[in-house]
C-alpha cells in the first residue's frame, strides 16, 4: 500500500518540491517499504522515536524534524538530523545552537509561524520572529542555519480560508528575505502543506509538503 500511496503522491508534486514522507507513529517497516521505493525523505515529530528509526533505518535518510521540541530532548536528534521546521522561539533556537557546537554541526532550520485559526497550534508572529533575528544572541549562533519559514493552515474544509492563510505564510517568507536574507541563497525553503491541503500550498509558493497520512495510511492516534 505504502508504495502504490507513494506513487500516486509523486505524480502531483512537481520538480523543485521537496516530498517529506511523514511518519510519525508508523512502524519501521512502513518507512522501509517507503524506502524500498525510493524515498529519503521523512519527518518525524518526536526527538526519541526519531533517534529510534534512524537507528535502525539506512543511513543515507534525510530525517526532518516537524513537531514541538522540547529542550531537553533536542541532544538525541541534533546528531543526525537534515532540518527542524519548529523552531519557535529565541530559546529553542539558541539550545539546539549549543548543541550543535557540541558536535560541531551547523544545524539547518525553519521559523515556524502561526497562521492558522485554532488557538492550539504552535508558531511565532512576524514580529517575534524579527526580534529574534533582530537579536545580538541570535547573531552570535553560529552552529544554526535559518533556511526559512513552516506554517500549518487551519484543519478546514474552506479552500479560501486556507489559501489566504498558506499565502500570508509566502508573504512572511518575502519580507524576511528581503529584510534579512537577501544575501543567504540558503534561506529559500516554505514548508507547508500536508496530506489535505499540499496540492493548494504548492500553487501558493510550498518548497516542500509534509505528507503523512496519505502515504502511511490514517494514524491510531491523534499527534
Ligand atoms: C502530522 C503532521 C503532518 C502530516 O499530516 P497528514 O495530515 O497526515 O499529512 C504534517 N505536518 C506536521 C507538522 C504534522 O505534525
Amino acid at each position: 500500500m505504502v508504495k502504490e500511496n507513494l506513487e500516486t503522491v509523486r505524480k502531483t508534486i512537481p520538480y523543485g518540491v521537496l516530498l517529506v514522507a511523514v511518519s510519525k507513529t508508523k512502524p519501521v517497516e512502513a518507512l522501509q517499504e517507503a524506502y524500498d521505493a525510493g524515498q529519503r525523505v521523512f519527518g518525524e515529530n518526536h526527538a526519541l522515536e526519531m533517534r529510534d528509526k534512524h537507528e535502525v533505518l539506512p543511513k543515507d535518510i534525510d530525517w526532518h524534524f516537524i513537531g514541538h521540541l522540547q529542550t531537553n530532548k533536542i541532544k538525541y536528534i541534533v546528531p543526525f538530523v537534515k532540518l527542524i521546521h519548529s523552531i519557535d522561539t529565541e530559546n529553542l533556537l539558541q539550545a539546539v545552537n549549543k548543541e550543535a557546537v557540541k558536535h560541531d554541526r551547523i544545524v539547518d532550520c525553519l521559523l515556524q509561524f502561526h497562521i492558522a485559526e485554532e488557538e492550539t497550534k504552535f508558531g511565532l508572529n512576524l514580529g517575534e520572529a524579527e526580534g529574534i533575528l533582530n537579536s545580538d544572541a541570535f547573531k552570535a549562533m553560529k552552529n544554526v542555519r535559518i533556511c526559512g519559514v513552516m506554517g500549518m493552515a487551519t484543519n478546514t474544509d474552506d479552500e479560501i480560508q486556507i489559501r489566504k492563510e498558506l499565502h500570508h505564510l509566502k508573504d512572511i517568507f518575502g519580507t524576511l528575505k528581503t529584510k534579512y536574507f537577501t544575501d543567504c541563497e540558503y534561506f529559500k525553503e516554505i514548508s507547508m502543506g500536508m496530506s489535505d491541503d499540499y496540492p493548494i500550498a504548492i500553487e501558493e509558493g510550498a518548497t516542500m509538503v509534509r505528507v503523512g497520512s496519505r502515504i502511511f495510511g490514517a494514524r491510531n492516534y491523534n499527534v
